[in-house]
């Protein structure tokens, strides 16, 4: 980078998200001060978005500074953490001030309103990849695993699913969506971590993942790491009217089940849970949706409207998966 690349990162990235009283020693220095609370853990993840496989050269820089932090949140939200820090390493082919100004306030209004604080980073030239790290704390003991399903528990997800693959269709194949266009495209370019959701429910969930490949997928690695199947009710899946036009149209379910990017949360709760759960629902933000139940048998079994099982091909985005 440039001689400017300090200046970059005083007047782009120094003072982004709120001010926390945990952190010791923030961006400017070798390595960030962080103070973990007392009796938690840190959760961590990291996400990385590429030019050209994540999202489209032309998208709105905003949009993208806000989904770059909402999928980490996510992975977050999934684990029943608690956002608290943020690292941001960012490849940017050339400085351009009105791009990254737009990308610093999609990533900084969606890190204020979960009262995230970026803590440090690293600025380099390439071709344009956006890394993030997200830090939360957790309670080990109430942490959403993927390896605590078991047979009985219910199967919950939140808002509806396969929104953001039908505007991610409507792009590649050129689909004419009408009118639900804008909404479907705010659903892939303005997802919402589920971060209220999971700080309500976490308590009564025994599991939980985030639907970024599909909920096939994504709840087949929580059986896969659990050692049970699962059942799912497809009547129930939550759909918005846009993909149930289109599964009425094709006879295909692959939209909600396989289509990724909803970055909606899939909980699974003892079934003793649910009545306390339900009674919970009122206050949350978002709706959510029982689908089905963990079983001890392997594999994901989808019924239709009369109990009768439908063959569905399975499978969400896998990068190195020959196609
Ligand atoms: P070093 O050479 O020690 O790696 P850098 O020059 O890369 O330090 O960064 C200087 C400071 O600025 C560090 O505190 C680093 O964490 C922070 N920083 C650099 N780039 C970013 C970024 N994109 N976002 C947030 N903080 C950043
Ligand atoms: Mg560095």
């Amino acid at each position: 980078m440039p001689a400017s690349e300090f200046l970059l990162i005083d007047r782009y990235f120094s003072q982004l998200g709120v001010k926390r009283a945990d952190v010791l020693l923030g961006i400017g220095d070798d390595c960030a001060l962080l103070q973990v609370p007392e009796g938690q853990t840190l959760a961590v993840s990291i996400d990385t978005l590429v030019e050209g496989v994540h999202f489209f050269p032309d998208v709105d820089p905003e949009s993208l500074g806000h989904k770059a932090l909402a999928v980490n949140l996510s992975d977050l939200a999934a684990m029943g953490a608690d956002p608290a820090w943020v690292t941001l390493a960012l490849t940017l082919p050339q400085i351009d001030e009105t791009w990254l100004e737009a990308f610093c306030c999609g990533f900084s209004t969606l890190a204020k309103r979960h009262r995230v604080q970026l803590v440090g980073g690293d600025t380099t030239r390439g071709p344009l990849t956006i890394s993030v790290q997200v830090h939360g704390f957790v309670d080990p003991a109430m942490a959403l695993r993927r390896d605590s399903a078991r047979p009985g528990d219910l199967i919950y997800v939140t808002g509806t699913l396969g929104d953001a693959g039908l505007a991610l269709l409507g792009k590649t194949e050129g689909l004419s969506l009408g009118e639900p266009q804008a909404t479907l495209q705010q659903r892939l370019d303005w997802p919402e971590p589920r971060v209220g959701v999971s700080q309500t429910l976490r308590d009564l969930a025994s599991a939980a993942i985030d639907i970024s490949d599909g909920l096939l997928a994504d709840l087949g690695h929580i059986c896969q790491r659990s050692g049970v199947g699962a059942m799912l009710n497809l009547p129930e899946i939550p759909l918005s009217d846009p993909v149930k036009k289109h599964i009425q149209q094709t006879q295909k379910w692959s939209l909600p089940l396989s289509a990724g990017d909803d970055y909606e949360l899939c909980l699974i709760v003892p079934a003793e849970n649910q009545a306390e759960l339900e009674e919970r629902v009122p206050g949350l933000d978002v709706r959510i949706s029982l689908v089905g139940q963990i079983e001890s048998s392997s594999g994901i079994r989808c019924l239709d409207d009369t109990g009768a099982p439908i063959d569905i091909q399975s499978g969400g985005y896998d990068h190195f998966r020959d196609r």
